[in-house]
């Protein structure tokens, strides 16, 4: 056990609008060993076809994050008693160069992983869960809790370029890095680019829930879903705001009508505790687009319910090591 936990800057003695904005108003860490969870932001948007301005997204929502308390109002869950959490601070990126940023990314969430952190990471287009997986999957393939009106998992754009938001999860199937079978995506919607689109991913195995399809199940029943695909094994958890309708997250670069409400998302997530989870992100907020500011919120929001239940999942796999260490697979 840990003797020291990182605590938020209490809101009672230095008011929210003070301070310096790192995530959660946690301390700001340099050395990844101190922490076992990393808040990292990841401001960068090059794989963005259409709309950019995810690269402003990690400030906005590290301001935001202020509104954020230390207990979770349901689950009882407080991160900060269970486990060290503090903000990591910003991957390296290069705004010029893809092949660039790329490399940086992975080197940045590598030296995370090798330190035993857990990162959970503020986008960034959809792209930069790429990288992430470079630098934390290699040893073995993860599965992925996806929420996204999206799937993905297209193959090149603008001729044979390999690397877009569109393209994360079929690069990080061919790496090996990604289990499909493993895989569960909610909210899939919106128009597409021919009738063959999702052909990739159901071809490999990925359970596809179309918004049309969870409206008819509900919350329960998908959560059901989720774990009988991703059963107990390491598990992923990649948030895509556009998941959520435009009327909830309006500031995203790729909205899609009829999307899940933030109350649906947050059940959702809720739902994941018990999970084998060992990283999360939220993407796609893009402040240009935002109205208010409502959209970072969003995107903070939810970076505490996934940090309430990563965290219970990292304090029950401390007590797994200590009790029989042999068990633990990360
Ligand atoms: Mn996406
Ligand atoms: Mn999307």
């Amino acid at each position: 056990m840990p003797t020291f936990f990182p605590q938020p800057i209490d809101a009672s003695l230095v008011p929210r609008f003070a301070g310096l904005p790192t995530f959660m108003r946690l301390p700001a860490v340099t050395n990844f060993e101190d922490v076992d969870i990393g808040l990292v932001g990841v401001p960068w948007d090059g794989g963005t076809t259409n709309r950019a301005g995810a690269r402003h997204g990690p400030r906005e929502i590290r301001n935001m994050s202020s509104l954020m308390r230390k207990v979770h109002h349901v689950s009882n869950i407080a991160p900060y008693d269970l486990v060290r959490v503090g903000d990591v601070g910003d991957a390296p990126v290069n705004p010029i160069d893809l092949l660039d940023s790329l490399a940086q990314i992975e080197g940045f969430y590598a030296k995370i992983h090798r330190a035993g952190c857990i990162p959970i990471s503020a986008g960034g287009d959809h792209l930069v869960t790429l990288p992430i997986f470079r630098g934390i999957a290699k040893h073995r393939p993860v599965g992925m809790v996806h929420f996204d009106a999206h799937s993905d998992t297209n193959d090149t754009y603008f001729g044979n370029n390999p690397y877009t938001h569109g393209t994360p999860f079929r690069r990080a199937i061919e790496e090996g890095l990604l289990d499909p079978k493993r895989t569960v995506q909610i909210g899939i919607r919106g128009s597409v680019y021919s009738a063959e689109d999702l052909d990739f991913a159901k071809a490999v195995g990925i359970r596809v829930i179309h918004m049309e399809e969870f409206a008819a199940l509900g919350v329960e029943a998908t959560l059901r879903e989720v774990r009988k695909t991703v059963s107990d094994g390491p598990t992923y958890v990649s948030f895509d705001v556009d998941a959520l309708d435009p009327a909830f997250a309006p500031g995203t670069g790729t909205p899609e009508i009829g999307g899940l409400t933030t109350l649906e998302a947050q059940h959702l997530v809720r739902g994941l505790q018990g999970l084998n989870l060992v990283g999360a992100d939220v993407v796609e907020v893009a402040p240009p687009f935002d109205v208010g500011g409502n959209t970072a919120l969003v995107g903070a929001t939810l970076m505490f319910e996934l940090l309430c239940v990563v965290a219970d999942a990292q304090a029950r796999q401390r007590t797994i090591r200590e009790e029989s260490p042999a068990e633990v697979e990360q």
